[in-house]
């Protein structure tokens, strides 16, 4: 199934997205939880029920409705750096021996057609076309034999960087986090339909320039390492994302650097999953509050 979070008449919930169609959960399902956070605390039990209530439900158009990121406010949004040897070869490092894992702040979550903002502090802005996946039970010391049943499903995200902040200090943390700098989506693909995560085709164009074009199965850590690694540590939760990592050609390895600037679209495609769309914008006027 496609999970996805959607808005109609100002009122956003779940639903299964079903070629140019969705179905949406609250009415299908009346009894399901309306957020895709619950939905996927609720377990394989609410998996069977979104199912079993497809068949014979109405169906919305897609067109009639704005997607939202899957998951507004994952608990963790963890992100792999250097996990394609032709991107670690691009930055000039070594290949690691170990994952290189960091925090993207939950905050920064976009939608998948949502403006990405150059922001006011820095505009050495660059996209990073990645696989996620997403964490589907709460879980300990798994091993990578078990990992695959963690995983609820897989996304597409776009682990925007601001290259200046990212770099000029020890920790990725402030430059992998400005608001708006995660787009997610446009749904979360559920596990069953990705037989293999590590054969998926991912291609990056900024507007209709192809950037990046990889496959997963160059990930020098995969999803079910990851898994293992990252859970050998801590606790992993329903909603915890998991971007794995950028394969070569984001702006800063080009030569010249090609950066974003406002008035860009960068578009990123994953094979069986979907694309995300997101126009660069200047960071609007009204971003400052004390709430
Ligand atoms: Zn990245």
């Amino acid at each position: 199934m496609k999970l996805a979070t959607f808005t109609q008449d100002d009122v956003t919930r779940i639903g299964v997205v079903d070629g140019d169609a969705i179905v949406d959960l609250a009415a299908a399902a009346p009894d399901l939880p309306r957020d895709m956070l619950g939905f996927l605390e609720a377990g394989s039990k609410a998996l069977h029920a979104a199912r079993a209530a497809l068949d014979g439900a109405p169906r919305l158009p897609l067109a009639d409705v704005r997607l939202e990121a899957p998951i507004a406010r994952p608990p963790k949004f963890l992100a792999i750096g250097l996990n394609y040897a032709d991107h670690v070869a691009e930055s000039g490092r070594d290949v690691p021996e170990h994952p290189t894992v960091f925090n993207k702040q939950s905050t920064c979550v976009a939608g998948p057609t949502d403006p990405v903002h150059l922001p006011r502090a820095s505009h050495v802005l660059d996209y990073e076309g990645e696989l996620g996946f997403v964490i589907g039970r709460r879980c300990r010391h798994v091993s990578r034999d078990d990992a695959a049943d963690v995983i609820a499903g897989y996304l597409v995200v776009n682990d925007v960087t601001v290259r200046d902040w990212q770099l000029r200090v020890p920790t990725w943390t402030m430059g992998k986090s400005f608001d708006t700098h995660g787009p997610i989506g446009p749904w979360i693909v559920t596990a069953d339909e990705i037989p293999d995560p590590h054969q998926l085709r991912l291609r990056t164009w900024v507007n209709d320039e192809l950037r990046q074009e990889s496959n997963t199965k160059e990930l020098i850590f995969d999803c079910f390492t990851l898994v293992e690694h990252l859970s050998t540590a801590f606790t992993l939760e329903p909603g915890d994302i998991v971007a794995t990592g950028t394969p070569a050609g984001v702006g800063i390895g080009m030569k010249p650097p090609h950066l974003l600037v406002a008035g860009d679209v960068v578009r990123i495609e994953i094979e069986g999953i979907g694309q995300l769309e997101n126009p660069v914008i200047a960071e609007p006027e009204d971003t400052a509050r004390i709430g």
